[in-house]
């Protein structure tokens, strides 16, 4: 094998690896703008189904009527979208280093033992090490100087 051959080959390899890296950054994109739109489809479409729930009992509850058959089928359509877009949650924290609150559903650093937006604990305080900010004792206070009069 000539040395152009072996730099050749060598070249290509570099090449290749670097299409590797981007189309995998390129995945990573798509997939997380795939996620995301996926999000807003199903919260638009959550939001339209509490829309036709409240408009069905307002008008139900107005003219006395009952329609447990509707209600009910309201309701199942908002459980499924809801248990899909937990899903979708859970793929969209995963992809980003975070943790969905159970509580509250506020979006926390993978990190975070507390919520931070309710305080709900995340995790055991112990469970990992935790790289924090060291606890700095409270600075003492100063000995009151005695002035005499
Ligand atoms: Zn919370």
């Amino acid at each position: 094998m000539s040395d152009f051959d072996t730099f050749f080959h060598k070249a290509k390899d570099k090449a290749k690896d670097v299409a590797d890296v981007a189309g995998k950054k390129t995945n990573e994109l798509v997939n997380l703008s795939k996620l995301k739109l996926q999000e807003m489809q199903i919260g638009r479409k959550i939001r339209s189904l509490y829309e036709q729930l409240g408009r069905a009992t307002y008008q139900l509850h107005k003219n006395s009527f009952e329609n447990e058959e509707l209600i009910s089928s309201l309701e199942d359509e908002i459980a499924e979208q809801l248990d899909a877009q937990a899903v979708v949650d859970d793929k969209l924290c995963d992809m980003k280093n975070q943790v969905s609150c159970p509580c509250c559903h506020a979006k926390n650093s993978k990190n975070a033992v507390y919520c931070s937006s309710c305080g709900n604990q995340l995790k055991d305080e112990f469970a990992d090490f935790v790289e924090n900010e060291p606890e700095e004792p409270a600075p003492e206070a100063e000995p009151e100087k005695t002035e005499e009069e």
